[in-house]
């Protein structure tokens, strides 16, 4: 489609050709842009172009994205050892920044769609979880935060040796650790208790989101699918057990649009490590009346509950406890055990 033809300025880039990419297909649409499969002239190749929308506060961030992404590549991951996308080069178009990737496959929510999301098997939740794992510890000695970790930003790789692998992709909204600016940041199902509560935030939160993720891999449905923060908050502690640390509490932002302060004596008030807490959720009638409506309700049956009962026994898993074989029940305590480590409401743990 001669419409889609991508010219690019020679003047500006300095190409050999000015129709070097010519667009394919449109491979996903997010906040920043548009996604397209091209076609590379110049290589000989298919490449995946970002094109971010042309106004100047995505502009800003496409430069971010761009910045951080060719530090991670050139500087921690020279050798493309450490699931971390490619970024091959950018451009100016018509006032549009384009950004190159390595073109690579669907995204992990694709995947649990065609798997009708019920879930993967554990040794596929196991290899891509060791793959993310091993991204956010390269950003982390980067000093990199990501941001926006959910299953859209985890690309399957093509097959190499017919091996299953992932990639850790979108860094539209990263920053530096300690150079901190948005507040309000992260998906909602994916976001950590400290960004809900407005506290500073550290790489600690991309910990909290792959938590999320890799529970969301092995069940088919995200952890906290909350219509509201309040909802997301409630279901973490409803979850979890527990809920965030008093000095968090005391020192978050945004505590008292979810909490109250309740007094120490608190009956039934199980806090962090066990420790008695000044504060208590808002019950949902305290919040109703505050907001007066009503969360959501998807077409989905979401998830409720503690967290070891849904690993154990999720419905689609068809399994229980009663009757596991010895070593799934090994693999799911085991899995149970690395979630709680996960989704962990004190950032410095
Ligand atoms: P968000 O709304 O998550 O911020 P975004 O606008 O920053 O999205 P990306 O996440 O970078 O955009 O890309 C959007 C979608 O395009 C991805 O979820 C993925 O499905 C597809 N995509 C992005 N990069 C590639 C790639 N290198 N290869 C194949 N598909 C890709
Ligand atoms: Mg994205
Ligand atoms: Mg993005």
């Amino acid at each position: 489609n001669s419409d889609l033809i991508l010219y690019v300025n020679l003047e500006l880039v300095n190409k050999k050709s000015d129709r070097r990419y010519i667009v394919e297909e449109m491979l996903g649409q997010g906040t920043f842009g548009q996604v397209a499969k091209c076609w590379d002239a110049e290589t000989n190749s298919y490449v995946a172009v970002k094109v971010i929308k042309n106004q100047p506060a995505f502009y800003q961030q496409a430069i971010m994205e761009v910045s951080l992404l060719s530090m991670l590549n050139d500087k921690f991951d020279p050798d493309d050892q450490h699931h971390i996308v490619r970024m091959l080069d950018f451009f100016p178009w018509k006032n549009h920044l384009c950004i190159t990737f390595e073109m690579l496959g669907h995204n992990l929510y694709e995947l649990l769609k065609k798997n009708n999301l019920r879930g993967l098997q554990l040794q596929f939740v196991r290899t891509f979880s060791r793959q993310i794992l091993d991204a956010l510890i390269v950003m982390k000695g980067a000093g990199i935060i990501h941001c926006d970790l959910k299953p859209e930003n985890i690309l399957i790789t093509p097959k190499v040796n017919s091996a299953a692998g992932v990639k850790v992709i979108d860094f539209g909204s990263a920053c530096m650790e300690g150079k901190t600016i948005y507040s309000y940041i992260q998906s909602r199902y994916y976001r950590s208790p400290e960004v809900l509560l407005g506290y500073p935030y550290t790489t600690a939160i991309d910990m909290w989101s792959f938590g999320c993720i890799v529970a969301e891999l092995y069940i088919g449905l995200p952890l906290f699918p909350g219509a509201s923060e309040y909802d997301v908050l409630s279901r973490m502690i409803e979850m979890v057990g527990g809920q965030p640390p008093d000095d968090l509490l005391r020192e978050a932002k945004n505590t008292r649009k979810f909490f109250k302060h309740a007094g120490s004596i608190y009956p039934g008030n199980e806090a962090h490590d066990g420790l008695r807490s000044s504060y208590r959720i808002l019950t949902e009638d305290e919040v109703e009346a505050r907001d007066s409506k009503k969360p959501k309700i998807g077409k989905w049956y979401f998830p409720r509950g503690r967290l070891d009962r849904l690993i154990f026994s999720y419905p689609w898993k068809n399994l229980n406890e009663g009757n596991l074989p010895e070593a799934e029940k090994e693999d799911c305590l085991a899995l149970v055990d690395f979630l709680r480590g996960l989704v962990e409401f004190d950032p410095n743990k």
